[in-house]
């Protein structure tokens, strides 16, 4: 049984309460280690230790911070193949998903801070000959890091880089139920030159270790990726402290088809939006919306694609798709697929839970589901399933499904696929999403601002955005005439 600690103040430590909570395996169903269930007196001391290290850190110069971001990546990835085993253990996803995408991705955060904080500068505006006003940038102090359990170490790097990057010391929360590969991380910390207390690691229940980050005055702004109503529940604590904060929250959003794509570009990346990471990722497009001469040949094609997909084990190099994260959460998803059949939708594939056989059988497998026949305001359309689910409507015009893809309480992502060039940028300046891909999906550049509109979060991450999120921007006036 493996007994993961807290990382605080450069040491590995048990809760003060010793208490503990079980991670499981999705994949089997079964308990294979325990977690320190940190409270707000841990989150109290990891507090205490970056405020110490604050005024040393944020005065390393920016160089020396940089070098030591890159050897965080370094060091990550020479260790890939347990990092990602230990992801794909961690939230069941296929252990090639976590080596091509989870694991890079989290190295390619920190190489890219790496050189963000160095190109990173300020504005001067001057004032004729009368003044010169210059922006100072400077880093918070202790920030808070809260991640989920859908991307673990990808999205917690993805706040954990920037903070440090702009000289900022950090309190982190990963997912209780995805702790493992933040426990690694801060096994290389001190190896690769990071001082005692810069990163602190408290793993915890939202409700307590991650509220008590939230709370805590000494923390300065809070960096969230999670749900909506998490991220309610966070604002309304943090606002009143005027806390800073960045909030990536849920999604549904809109694939939206045109006869006139390239068909089987199409095909193949909307199998993969829809389906990827068992549908648990925040950008996947689970509305999908098919101009209607095309749309008999796209169903068909995408249901015969799907039924081939092989859920089985993560381990097992030809499964498609893996488990879901909790029984809990499979039993949300097999609920939201019987919902939807109340509500009058047609299934096409899918539906049910996957019984395996061998290690996996007590494992939380759904198959990948596609539903039809309901209508955009459905409530299956409107609340995130945040499982292997999508729902197929053919759609008119344009006019029609650009208010069909906006009548949502979210705005996270939208595709389109279209060969009009014309079509391709209306359709991006009229649909209310932050984040907009045409005729491709998770086409990542970094540098990018990263965020979503409406009930899908405040801010955005990435790029400049995330190091200006982190320091606080100081104006300086300089009267020249006297
Ligand atoms: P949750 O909101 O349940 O949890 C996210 C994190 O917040 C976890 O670490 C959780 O702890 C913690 N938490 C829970 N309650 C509190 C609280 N009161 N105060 C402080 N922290 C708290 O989300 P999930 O982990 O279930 O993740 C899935 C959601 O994340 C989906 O809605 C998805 O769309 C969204 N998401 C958004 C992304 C984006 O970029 N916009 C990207 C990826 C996911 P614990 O779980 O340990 O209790």
């Amino acid at each position: 049984m493996e007994r993961l600690q807290n990382f605080i103040n450069g040491e590995f430590s048990s809760s003060r309460s010793s208490n503990t909570l079980d991670n499981f395996n999705p994949a089997t169903g079964k308990v294979y280690g325990q977690l320190p269930a940190s409270n707000e007196v841990d989150v109290d001391d990891a507090v205490g230790a970056a405020q110490a290290v604050f005024s040393k850190w944020s005065t390393t110069p920016t160089s020396e911070r940089s070098r030591v971001l890159m050897k965080i990546a370094e060091l990550i990835e020479v260790r890939l193949q347990e990092f990602a085993e230990a992801e794909s253990m961690d939230t069941g996803k296929p252990l090639g998903l976590a080596r091509k995408v989870d694991i890079p991705r989290a190295v390619a955060n920190f190489r890219f801070y790496a050189g963000a904080a160095e190109h990173f500068f300020s504005e001067a505006h001057i004032m004729e000959q009368r003044a010169i006003n210059y922006t100072l940038r400077q880093p918070l102090g202790v920030v808070g890091c809260i991640s989920p359990w859908n991307l673990p170490l990808y999205l917690l790097t993805w706040k954990i880089a920037p903070a440090i990057a702009a000289g900022n010391c950090v309190v982190a929360k990963p997912s209780e139920l995805t702790p493992k590969t933040a426990a690694l991380l801060a096994e290389l910390l001190a190896t690769a030159g990071v001082p005692a207390g810069v990163i602190n690691i408290v793993h915890g229940e939202g409700e307590s270790a991650g509220a008590a980050i939230v709370k805590h005055p000494g923390v300065k702004a809070v960096s969230f990726t999670g749900g909506t109503e998490t991220g309610a529940r966070i604002s309304e604590v943090a606002a009143p402290q005027f806390k800073k904060l960045s909030l990536e929250l849920g999604g549904k959003n809109p694939n939206i088809i045109f006869a006139d794509c390239d068909f089987d570009k199409m095909l193949e990346t909307t199998l993969r939006s829809s389906f990827i990471n068992q549908g648990q990722v925040c950008l996947c497009g689970s509305r999908i919306f098919v101009e209607q001469p095309i749309y008999e040949r796209f169903r068909d094609a995408l249901v015969e694609r799907t039924r081939e997909l092989k859920v089985g084990d993560p381990m097992d190099a030809q499964t498609h798709q893996g488990a879901v994260i909790s029984q809990q959460h499979m039993e949300k998803i097999l609920t939201c697929i019987n919902q939807a059949k109340e509500e009058g939708a047609s299934l096409l594939t899918g539906g049910e839970r996957v019984i395996l056989k061998g290690r996996c059988e007590k494992g939380w497998f759904v198959q990948p589901t596609i539903l039809e026949g309901l209508a955009a305001d459905a409530k299956t359309n409107q609340r995130e399933i945040f499982g292997p689910v999508v729902s197929l409507m053919p759609f008119k015009d344009e006019q029609q499904v650009v208010r069909c893809a906006n009548e949502s309480a979210y705005g996270l992502a939208a595709t389109v696929w279209t060969q009009n060039l014309s079509r391709a940028h209306r359709m991006a300046a009229e649909l209310e999403a932050g984040i907009l891909w045409i005729n491709c999906w998770m086409l990542r550049d970094l540098r990018t601002p990263f965020g979503g509109m409406k009930h899908s979060g405040l801010g955005r991450e990435g790029g400049f955005e995330a190091l200006r999120f982190f320091t606080e921007a100081k104006n300086v006036c300089i009267d020249l005439t006297t």
